[in-house]
């Protein structure tokens, strides 16, 4: 909210796409939690499979038969993950998975891509340093340089650099977003993802797709079903804890048989796969049929369509970016390839857009370099009401 200059509202409950704060106003959510709400706000088949698990007890530190049954329904939708671990975050899950490449690889480096987020692990929390290939250096402070020593990071769809890198023989993994969603939504260009594929697979480097935003969301298999480019391991979030906190991480299974305890690789976590957000991701999971992605990829078209008829209309330019289920309205002239892209927009604008907005009851990502997440919730009125309050505010951004 800072970098729109306003001050955070807290919210007070969420129904469906509706959140209300606690002075009472409500707001169309297009953030949904930052992705996992893919059916809205306290969804009642998610709330009573919750409250159904918690009576039976809230963790046991034991195998539970629904943890089977939830990794049966990604390895379905998923059909590279032969194999999963569950973490209770993200974050986890990308660290174990770079831990299980370097150790499947015995290679210590790690290409990373600007602009992409994959969780506050220390080793990728890093900018990179001078010239093309070089050592990554810390984007925060208390990460020591030793931890990003190991990460190289080039821009989004530079096919010729990721080329160059993934050339080096202690390259142990490429590590992407398959559609970044963390600078905005900037989809890979062409054949960049075969580019990549075939990049790792001549080095004998795994590729890694971070789906934590994408997975189960741009189609039931995630970006990788969408392009049709098979990683060798998937890191999973978000969605799959159906909004609790759960993530996973998985692959083919001579990989994955690497973690203990029925290999070497350390890694184990309390909470891990607890029964609540087992039980929601279940419930959530169940829901997302074929209908429900048809139905998420006609709101979110209609929405870009919407948006990008209400900027004109007002006379702003602005380059509107989507998948299913994923939106980002860049006030940018000329479409976002990259970090370098994204950052050239005009996040005044955007700013001011924003503050428009919540003036009129929608909830937009307080960041130009954030996702918009439409979800099941969201009916056409809410489609509807959120394109003539957009339209408003971007005459109020119109520079005079
Ligand atoms: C949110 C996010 C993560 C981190 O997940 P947490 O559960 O917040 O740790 C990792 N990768 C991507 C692509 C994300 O969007």
């Amino acid at each position: 909210m800072r970098s729109i200059g306003r001050d955070p509202i807290f919210i007070a409950s969420g129904r469906g796409a509706t959140i209300t704060d606690v002075d009472g106003n409500d707001y169309i959510d297009y953030v949904c939690s930052w992705g996992p709400l893919i059916l809205g706000h306290a969804h009642p088949e998610v709330v009573r499979a919750v409250v159904d698990a918690a009576s039976h007890g809230t963790t046991f530190g034991a195998p539970t038969e629904a943890e089977v049954e939830l990794a049966a329904e990604v390895t379905r939708r998923v059909p590279t993950v032969e194999m999963l671990r569950m973490t209770s975050s993200g974050t986890e899950a990308t660290m174990s998975a770079i831990r299980l490449a370097r150790a499947a690889t015995g290679r210590e480096r790690i290409l990373k891509f600007a602009g992409a987020y994959h969780g506050h692990v220390d080793g990728l929390l890093a900018q990179a340093g001078s010239g093309l290939a070089t050592q990554g250096i810390p984007s925060s402070p208390g990460v020591l340089g030793s931890a990003t020593a190991a990460t190289v990071i080039i821009g989004w769809n530079d096919e010729a650099a990721a080329r160059q890198v993934a050339s080096d023989p202690n390259l142990a993994a490429i590590l992407l977003e398959p559609v970044p969603a963390n600078m905005g939504v900037v989809p890979p260009e062409p054949g960049f993802l075969r580019a990549l594929r075939e990049a790792a697979d001549d080095n004998g480097t795994l590729l890694i797709f971070d789906e934590v935003i994408t997975g189960f969301r741009v189609a039931p298999g995630g970006a990788q079903q969408h392009y049709g480019i098979d990683p060798d391991l998937t890191i999973m979030g978000k969605i799959i804890g159906g909004g609790l906190p759960a993530a996973a991480y998985g692959g083919r299974r001579e990989l994955m048989e690497r973690i203990a305890p029925a290999g070497d690789v350390y890694q184990a976590g309390t909470l891990s796969g607890n029964p609540l957000a087992v039980a929601a991701a279940l419930a959530t999971l169940r829901h997302l049929d074929a209908d429900a992605y048809e139905q998420l990829a006609g709101t979110t078209d209609a929405l870009a369509t919407g948006l990008r008829a209400a900027a004109r209309g007002a006379g702003v330019s602005v380059t509107v970016q989507s998948l299913p289920g994923l939106l980002t309205v860049f006030f940018s002239e000329r479409p976002v390839l990259d970090y370098a892209t994204a950052a050239a927009s005009d996040t005044a604008a955007y700013g001011a857009w924003c503050r428009a907005l919540l003036d009129r009851g929608v909830y937009p990502p307080a960041s130009q370099f954030e996702a918009w997440f439409p979800s099941l919730a969201h009916s056409d009125d809410d489609v509807r009401r959120t394109v003539e309050a957009a339209a408003e505010a971007f005459a109020e951004v119109v520079p005079r």
